[in-house]
């Protein structure tokens, strides 16, 4: 088949198919939640009183499993899975590369006589050795030394898919480090317990433990496969790397909250029936503002689970999608011209009190508390905002970052006229000296928060960070990201600020002011100090540009520029002194994020250099030998001297083309020296930078050609499905 024959093949077979529902197992989506999951429930079924409370206090209280115990764990676990038709098992871990890995062995296992047992015992569930050598490592492990070890997180319950036993792990290298997201991640909510606990004691003693919670937003695009496979960049890159915009993008905004199309309603309904089973508490789904852009979102869990249940999500998206013969593209632009995609992070923290320390509440005191989280984590948000924009930091995110579209790359804070008037009038009223009688008032003050302080018209959507009246809700984090990077990164920083609270109301308390006058203190220096970062108006005007300039608010607009801030010595420091990453493997991470970046680069180049001299270049001449042909045949037919006019039009087209297709050549040429320059360079960051600023301006200037060739070339000639056809066609 020839190319543009496959285009409209694949438009034929997106027009033929018809929605495929497949029921839920039953009506009541109560009665198979968390079927395939080795939750409390199958727990208690199938481990003894013994193993069963181990296994909750490593849950709850991170307490070590001994040998013994982990033996009689795997083989409760082995027999539920067993009732779940699993006939394997893997360790399931998310390593540094940002998608989940598995490596599948079977319980069965040869007894020699022909005969053959099912076997899974504790070791084979602690601890697992993957050939881990083609993990990104960023240089902690040679390439020769090939042991990494997975390592059970109890904290994160085993589950089935199709026929697998999934227990997910932590990934470390034989020496320790980490390898993937969650050990970090781990080590983050650990550090936010501490500081967080001893702040929440001040206003209660019998808070014990902190834990964060988050509740993700995860926003898609949904492609038929038969375009997917018609176009060789979305497929290889996951975004459209040609494709004049067309007549009709979302301008109408008639897709946003309108009627979900059959087909993606079929498709959603199996996945959110596969994700409850998987214990995935889906809730909402909606249209998004593009074309065929979508978005699922559970009730909020704790952030470790949270982050599995994303990680499996768009796991179990892509899987399910395939059954409904379509392609899920969960890159931050797929198409220029309309919105990408993010995924809302919402975070808060609770007690083990049951208490949202981010919800404003009745009462002076418990506002006061209120306060002290609220204004401490602006305060980490202003002194950290290089780390918080690094971590979300990647190739997709920089078109959405301060690209094409907000939120901007510039970190902010958004709390609303209210809290923002309230902070602004604790900032005057505590100025002077605090009598009792104005103590009491400000308290009385405080006390008077409504519940109700932001409605829909008050939200900022243009905000990167924004305050959402229980939680804070990080909005700049790319669609396809793991949760856990940002995560980590924001709960260390919070961790770190509640800890040098804790410090400097102690050392007042110490010198005798009272309790709640030593908090309000330092709350108003925190107020004072951490003021530029908050940002009320609109995130996406050249106005605020300026501005958060004026405020001395960095805008790093590109990935390997506000990578950067990973190697300050405060920003390694204070990962460190939080046990969170050590300099090893900050310096790592760094470096594996640079090169992830250059090598996404550098295949976006290179597609963009195969589709332009193989697609684009050739039918654009094929059609202006057709013009030539034409030309020739009219000057034949009425001679040359009256088929001047005649001909006018068509040797335009065909000079135009010229230009265009030269353009074309020539510039893919230069792009090749420029990647083979690039190529040269050893130094990770040299390298990211020289493909950032010297390659990646190419894959924009010779798509500006194509799509004027696009335009040109008779429609029947072109081989690849058109924006439109990508957006529109169901
Ligand atoms: P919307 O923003 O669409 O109006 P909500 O405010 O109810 O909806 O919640 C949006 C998201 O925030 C949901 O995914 C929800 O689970 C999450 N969320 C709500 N409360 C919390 C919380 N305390 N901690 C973390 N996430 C939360
Ligand atoms: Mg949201």
């Amino acid at each position: 088949m020839s190319t543009p024959q496959i285009r409209i093949k694949a438009l034929e077979d997106v027009l033929n198919r018809a929605p495929r529902f497949v029921d839920p197992p039953s009506q009541k989506i109560s009665e198979y939640f968390g079927a395939n999951v080795f939750g409390e429930d199958a727990m208690r079924m199938f481990l003894t009183e013994d193993a069963w409370y181990a296994v909750r206090q490593a849950m709850h209280h991170g307490n070590r499993i001994d040998r013994k115990l982990a033996d009689q764990v795997a083989s409760g676990m082995k027999e539920w899975a067993a009732t779940k038709g699993a006939t394997h098992y893997t360790h399931w871990f998310q390593p540094l590369t940002g998608l989940s890995a598995e490596k599948h062995d079977a319980f069965f296992e040869p007894i020699g006589g022909g005969r053959s047992i099912e076997r899974f015992d504790g070791s084979m569930l602690v601890q697992q050795e993957p050939d881990a050598s083609s993990f990104p490592s960023g240089g902690i492990r040679n390439t020769f030394e090939a042991r990494g070890y997975t390592a059970w997180d109890p904290g994160s319950p085993a589950f089935v898919i199709g026929r697998t036993l999934c227990i997910p792990t932590i990934f470390i290298s034989y020496t320790g480090e980490a390898l993937d997201y969650k050990m970090p991640l781990l080590r983050a909510i650990r550090a936010i317990d501490e500081a967080a606990t001893l702040v929440a004691q001040y206003f209660d003693k019998d808070v014990a433990k902190v834990t964060c919670t988050l509740g993700w937003e995860q926003e898609y695009f949904l492609i038929d496969k038969a375009l997917f496979f018609a176009r060789p960049d979305i497929m290889m890159t996951g975004r459209a790397l040609f494709g004049h915009i067309p007549a009709k993008g979302q301008q109408l905004e008639d897709h946003y909250f309108g009627s979900i199309p059959d087909r993606a309603r079929a498709f959603m309904r199996e996945f959110e029936t596969e994700a409850l089973m998987l214990g995935i508490p889906v809730k909402t789904r909606h249209n998004e503002v593009a074309p065929n852009q979508f978005e699922c979102a559970p009730v909020f869990e704790e952030l470790n689970l949270a982050v599995d249940h994303n990680v499996l999500l768009m796991d179990v998206m892509e899987k399910v999608a395939q059954r409904h013969d379509f392609r899920v593209l969960l890159h931050e632009k797929p198409y220029a011209g309309v919105n990408g995609s993010g995924k809302h992070n919402n975070w808060s923290l609770a007690t083990n009190t049951g208490v949202n320390l981010l919800k404003p509440a009745k009462t002076p005191k418990e506002n006061i508390r209120f306060l002290t989280f609220f204004v401490n984590t602006i305060a980490a948000i202003h002194a950290n905002a290089d780390v918080l924009r690094a971590s979300i930091a990647s190739a997709g995110n920089d078109h959405r970052l301060g690209a094409n579209e907000a939120p901007p790359a510039i970190i902010s804070a958004f709390i609303g006229d209210y809290l923002g008037g309230l902070l602004d009038g604790l900032e005057k009223n505590l100025k002077g000296a605090m009598t009792p009688d104005r103590k009491t008032e400000l308290k009385l003050d405080i006390g008077r928060i409504p519940p109700v302080m932001l409605d829909n018209t008050d939200r900022n959507r243009t905000s990167p960070f924004a305050f959402t009246g229980n939680k804070f809700e990080f909005r700049a984090v790319g669609s396809s990201a793991n949760c856990a990077g940002p995560m980590t990164v924001l709960n260390t920083i919070v961790a770190a600020q509640l800890r040098a609270f804790r410090k400097e109301v102690d050392a007042l308390i110490e010198k005798g002011t009272k309790k709640d006058e030593a908090i309000l203190r330092v709350i108003r220096d925190l107020i004072v100090r951490s003021k530029a970062i908050r940002f009320e108006g609109n995130g996406y005007g050249d106005e605020w540009v300026k501005e958060a300039e004026k405020r001395g608010l960095s805008n790093i607009k590109d990935t390997p520029r506000a990578l950067d801030v990973w190697s300050r010595k405060e920003t390694v420091k204070l990962f460190d002194e939080l046990g969170v990453l050590s300099p090893i493997e900050t310096e790592a991470r760094h470096e594996i994020e640079l090169h992830s970046y250059t090598l996404k680069i550098q295949i976006e180049s290179r597609v963009v250099g195969d589709l332009a001299q193989n697609h684009v270049v050739p039918v654009a001449i094929a059609y202006q030998n057709r013009l030539i042909e034409n030309v020739r045949g009219l000057r034949e037919v009425l001679g040359s001297e009256k088929a001047k006019k005649a001909t006018a039009t068509q040797i335009r087209l065909i000079e135009e083309m010229s230009d265009h297709v030269s353009a074309v050549v020539s510039l893919v040429e230069e792009m090749i020296e420029a990647r083979k320059k690039a190529n040269a360079l050893e130094e990770p960051r040299a390298k990211a930078i020289a493909y950032c600023d010297q390659v990646k301006p190419f894959l924009e200037r010779i798509r500006y050609h194509a799509d004027k060739l696009e335009l040109l070339v008779d429609d029947e000639l072109w081989p690849l499905p058109k924006m439109r056809e990508l957006l529109f066609t169901r």
